[in-house]
C-alpha cells in the first residue's frame, strides 16, 4: 500500500474512534440527567428574563438579577445543591429561551414562561407558579379602554417568541404588530410613541407602568398565562423536583413571601 493511502486509512480510523468516544460522553451526560449536571458544576445556570421589572430585572449598578422569577430560582438551587447563591443567572428572551435550554447553555427557564401545547412539543414544565394574563400597556391620556378599541391603524408592540404576539394577532386579526427582540426595547418604542399600545401579560405591564407613570395598564384581560418552569424533554427527574420545591415553598409559607414583595399583595 502506498504511504498516502496508509496515512488516509490511519486518519478515517482516529476519526472513527474520537466521534465514537464523543458520542459516548454525550449520551453519558444525556443520561447523567440535569441533576447530576449541576452538582458537577457546582451550580445551577437559570435561563431568567433581564429587562423585566418585578420578575427578572438586572441593576446595571450594582450587577444583580433581581424579582419574582429570581426569588423561586433562587429556592430551586437551594433544594439541589444546599445553597440559594449555588446559582448563574443567563440573559434569556422569549425567543432564546427554549433554544438555550435545548442546546445546554442553561439547566432550567424560570422566565415568566407561559405553560401552551405547542412549547411542550419541545420541552417539559414544571406545575403553575404564577398566573397572569395578557392585557394592555397605553399611555394615561390613551382613548384605548380594550382590546376592542384597537383600530386597525393602531400599532401595538410586543416581544418576539411570545404568546403575546401570537394572542393579540388572533384576538384583533387586522392589527398591526410590531415584535421587538425583547420587553425592554419594545418599551422604548412606546415611549418614543412607534406604536398605540405595548401588548404582554398584566403583570409585567404592571412593571412597566410602575417605572414610568405616563403609562397605564387596562384592566381587562383577554387571555389566561400560566408560568411554569421549563426543563429539558423526558427531564423528569429535575421536573419533579421543581415541582417538590414548588409546594414546599407553597406549605411553608415562602411563595406567599415572595409574591407578596414582588406583586404587592397576597395571591388569590
Ligand atoms: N408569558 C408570555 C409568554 O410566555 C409573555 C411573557 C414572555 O414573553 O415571556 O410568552
Amino acid at each position: 500500500m502506498k504511504l498516502w493511502s496508509k496515512m488516509i486509512g490511519l486518519s478515517l480510523v482516529a476519526a472513527f474512534v474520537v466521534s465514537a468516544l464523543m458520542g459516548c460522553a454525550k449520551q453519558a451526560s444525556e443520561a447523567e440527567g440535569t441533576i447530576a449536571k449541576i452538582k458537577k458544576q457546582g451550580k445551577i445556570i437559570a435561563g431568567v428574563k433581564y429587562d423585566l421589572n418585578l420578575f427578572g430585572l438586572k441593576d446595571p449598578a450594582s450587577g444583580q438579577v433581581q424579582g419574582l422569577d429570581i426569588d423561586i430560582a433562587k429556592q430551586i438551587a437551594k433544594k439541589v445543591l444546599g445553597d440559594e447563591h449555588a446559582i448563574e443567572f443567563m440573559e434569556v428572551t422569549s425567543k432564546t429561551r427554549i433554544p438555550m435550554l435545548k442546546n445546554g447553555d442553561i439547566d432550567m427557564i424560570v422566565a415568566t414562561m407561559t405553560i401552551t401545547e405547542e412549547r411542550k412539543k419541545e420541552i417539559d414544565f414544571s406545575d403553575v407558579y404564577f398566573t397572569a394574563g395578557q392585557s394592555l400597556l397605553v399611555p394615561v391620556d390613551s382613548t384605548i379602554n380594550s382590546i376592542k378599541d384597537l383600530t386597525k391603524d393602531a400599532k401595538v408592540l410586543t416581544a418576539k417568541g411570545s404568546t403575546s404576539a401570537k394572542n393579540v394577532r388572533e384576538a384583533v386579526p387586522d392589527a398591526q404588530v410590531m415584535e421587538f427582540e425583547n420587553y425592554a426595547e419594545a418599551f422604548t418604542a412606546l415611549k418614543a410613541g412607534q406604536g398605540a399600545a405595548l401588548t404582554t401579560d398584566n403583570a409585567l405591564l404592571y412593571g412597566m407602568a410602575q417605572q414610568d407613570r405616563k403609562f397605564r395598564v387596562l384592566e381587562e384581560t383577554f387571555t389566561k398565562e400560566p408560568y411554569g418552569i421549563g426543563v429539558r424533554k423526558g427531564d423528569e427527574e429535575f421536573a419533579k423536583l421543581i415541582n417538590e420545591t414548588l409546594k414546599e415553598l407553597q406549605d411553608n409559607g415562602q411563595y406567599v413571601d415572595i409574591y407578596e414583595k414582588w406583586i404587592g399583595k397576597k395571591p388569590n
